[in-house]
């Protein structure tokens, strides 16, 4: 089956193109036939494609909104150029789309149909940055493939629905939450079960004995506590800006800062929020940049202080949330590490694992230091009893095999 898996975001379309099957799921042989990006989606756009050797191609095109956007990718897909041997639509056998928020009403991936459409619609209100644009995919897909074409939603939220209710509840009077649906949500769902999958066969346990923690430390960042395959808790809240420092996020915060806050500089609360979100964590700290590679570097060449602390506050906040799982979980196998920083940063690695001695858990540098680039492993010691890992995320691999799954019945 080849499947077209798409994330709709306000200007931005990511897609790749999977064949997968029930065999391919099972041996891990899924085949990428091309994936890419389309930015600035509404004026001249542009377009970075890479077909099935990896080869790297520019394109700019005027696509006025995601109808024109997937218009234009359906038709790039199936030409001769693209490399992925698909010569016409019929053969894009199903869609995934990544939607943001799924609410309580969805605990797994669905195909979607008039009735997951409005519930998609009415979750807009609990992720307005996301769901209308997931949603405008949807549409798009449906129109340039034909209603005939099976399309499934894969949700960020749905894997932390096994949260218990003393989990996912805020210490606020309960009828806020029934009247409102204020609990913890979480996201990044796709990805830390990707990561949990993919280390499971990497270390041939078996589902049910499995207790690890994730840590997806991308621009956004969340850490996630998984027992036996369920997520059993997990960092991001009501909405992604609770739980670790990200790139502009400040994570965990005093609810009684936002007044003050506003009061003291003139804001309004919406201005508040959006200074939590876009203008805080390492960017806010270091009042350079929100790119980890960056300020790892004006803390090794300029040994710039407040690089040094945005740094210190990343990983301190990153071992908290270990120290709490573990806590909560009553131990675990592995810690692993996902996205681009998890994955591409060793020293930040280190550094969040640095202090965990007393948990069994030692960093082999060696091996922690050749870790990088897509690169997975192990990066702690033969020895140690607390393992940490390096599993690149696949949320793209996900959502197919999902879909595949979701049209199959299976
Ligand atoms: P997103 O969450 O937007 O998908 P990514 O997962 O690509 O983002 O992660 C982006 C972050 O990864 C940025 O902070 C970037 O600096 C960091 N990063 C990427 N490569 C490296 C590297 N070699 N060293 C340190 N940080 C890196």
């Amino acid at each position: 089956m080849h499947v077209l898996v798409l994330n709709a975001g306000s200007a931005t379309l990511k897609f790749q193109v999977v064949r997968t099957d029930r065999a391919r799921i099972a041996d891990n042989t899924d085949e990428k036939l091309a994936r890419g990006q389309m930015e600035r989606i509404g004026g001249e756009s542009v377009i970075t494609l890479r077909g099935p050797d990896g080869a790297l191609t520019r394109r700019t095109a005027p696509l006025r909104d995601m109808h024109a956007a997937v218009e234009w990718l359906v038709s790039w897909v199936t030409s001769a150029e693209s490399g992925t041997g698909l010569t016409s639509r019929a053969e894009l056998h199903a869609v995934g789309h990544r939607v943001v928020h799924g609410g309580e009403r969805f605990s797994e991936s669905v195909r979607v149909t008039p009735d997951v459409t409005r519930a998609i619609e009415d979750m807009i209100e609990l992720a307005p940055l996301h769901n209308p644009h997931n949603l405008a995919g949807i549409h798009a897909a449906q129109r340039a493939l034909g209603e005939g074409v099976p399309q499934v939603a894969v949700f960020d939220t749905a894997f932390h629905q096994t949260l218990a209710e003393h989990v996912y509840l805020y210490a606020i009077p309960y009828p806020l939450y029934r009247r409102h649906r204020v609990r913890r949500y979480g996201f990044h769902g796709t990805s830390h079960r990707s990561v949990a999958y993919r280390w499971r066969q990497l270390s041939g346990k078996a589902k049910a004995d499995v207790r690890v923690i994730t840590l997806h430390l991308g621009n956004g960042c969340s850490a996630c506590a998984i027992v036996g395959g369920e997520s059993v808790d997990t960092s991001m809240g009501f909405t992604p800006l609770e739980g670790l420092v990200m790139g502009t996020r400040s994570g965990d915060i005093d609810a009684a800062v936002l007044d003050y806050i506003a009061g003291k500089e003139g804001l309004s609360l919406p201005q508040v929020e959006a200074l939590l979100n876009s203008q805080s964590g390492l960017l806010g700290v270091s009042g350079l940049t929100n790119d980890m590679r960056d300020l790892l570097a004006e803390a090794r060449e300029h040994d710039d202080r407040r690089a040094k602390l945005a740094i210190d506050m990343f990983c301190y906040r990153a071992r908290k949330y270990i120290g709490a799982y573990l806590a909560a979980m009553g131990g675990a196998d592995a810690i692993l590490f996902a996205g681009g920083i998890g994955e591409n940063a060793p020293e930040i690695r280190a550094r969040i694992c640095d202090g965990l001695q007393w948990v069994g858990l030692t960093i082999d540098h060696a091996a922690n230091d050749a870790l990088q680039d897509g690169r997975e492993g192990r990066c702690s010691t033969a020895n140690s009893t607390l393992e940490a890992w390096v599993v690149p995320t696949d949320e793209e691999l996900l959502i197919a095999r999902d879909t595949c799954r979701a049209v199959d019945g299976t």
